[in-house]
């Protein structure tokens, strides 16, 4: 990704960048493990936030006509552990280029037998098992700028965008990869994989798959009223599900780069299917209803 980048083009912007800048995007997707080639011809920006700086520069281009923000959830080469990750930066700075839906493609482990190696699994549940990762910008602690986030509660009944689990559906229906429709994602903190008994407690609740970066991004999401869809796929089966010596991180980065350019595929046709910003209807775009969030979003 790095060498595709036309470094000529990286500009600073503020966190909220007038409209009708060229920093500007509509679709942001949130790469996961292996995943740093999404775009060609990008334009790198940098994004400061008032959390931070997000996990690396943004990287602009078009898909299908539509600005799309990518954004390398790991930075790139990799450094950041999934614990470490900055996700309301990440967030934040995606919403401050104009971004208002979201792909979150990641690498999990399967939790059943029928959930194999390869298995395209669009959630509508997750399960946080995180531990020690920041979950919300209403957390009454004053910012820089002078303002304090008051107290919100936002709805995450169903966590995911219902329109776009249904663009990601379609597209890989298109593409000839029958994902499955629905399912819990479980969220562990992480780095470490599962202990055996943690994945058959994990399958025995009937969850899905498990994945150590789906939470917070999508409680983040809805609190900036952004739309966000997570794509999982399945990579290994996780400990109580197989029978050998367990997961490692070169199996898991294996099947990733195996599948990268199916679920490119898939991920171009999503975004291109995608509703127009302004005619969201879904759930996620009016969030914060009714709340008096006592900070102004990007
Ligand atoms: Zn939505």
């Amino acid at each position: 990704m790095a060498n595709k980048a036309n470094t000529d083009a990286t500009t600073s912007v503020p966190s909220s960048p007038a409209a009708g800048q060229p920093e500007r995007a509509e679709v942001g997707v949130i790469g996961g493990s292996g995943f740093y080639s999404f775009l060609e011809d990008v334009t790198e920006v940098q994004v400061d936030t008032p959390y931070g700086p997000p996990s690396d520069s943004l990287f602009l281009g078009e898909i299908s006509g539509r600005r799309v923000a990518f954004l390398p959830r790991h930075g790139r080469g990799h450094h950041l552990p999934p614990h470490r990750i900055n996700y309301r930066a990440n967030l934040w700075a995606l919403r401050s280029l104009g971004v208002r839906q979201v792909l979150g493609p990641c690498a999990v482990g399967g939790l059943r037998p029928e959930y194999g190696v390869g298995t395209l699994l669009v959630p509508d549940q997750f399960v946080d098992r995180t531990k020690a990762r920041a979950q919300s910008y209403f957390d009454g602690v004053p910012r820089a700028d002078g303002s304090t986030p008051n107290v919100v509660h936002v709805s995450l009944a169903d966590p995911y965008c219902p329109d776009g689990r249904k663009a990601a559906l379609v597209a890989a229906q298109g593409r000839g990869w029958e994902a499955v429709d629905g399912g819990t994602l479980v969220v562990v903190e992480g780095p470490r994989f599962s202990t055996r008994a943690e994945s058959r407690w994990h399958a025995a609740q009937g969850w899905s798959v498990v994945g150590m970066t789906g939470h917070p991004e999508a409680a983040l999401a809805r609190e900036l009223e952004l739309c966000y869809t997570s794509l999982t796929l399945v990579t290994d089966l996780d400990a109580g599900a197989e029978t050998g010596e367990g997961v490692s991180h070169a199996e898991v980065m294996r099947v990733f780069a195996a599948n990268v350019d199916r679920l490119r595929e898939v991920l171009f046709d999503a975004v291109a299917a995608l509703p127009a910003t302004e005619d969201r209807a879904c759930l996620c775009a009016g969030a914060l209803g009714g709340w008096e969030t006592g900070i102004a979003l990007p």
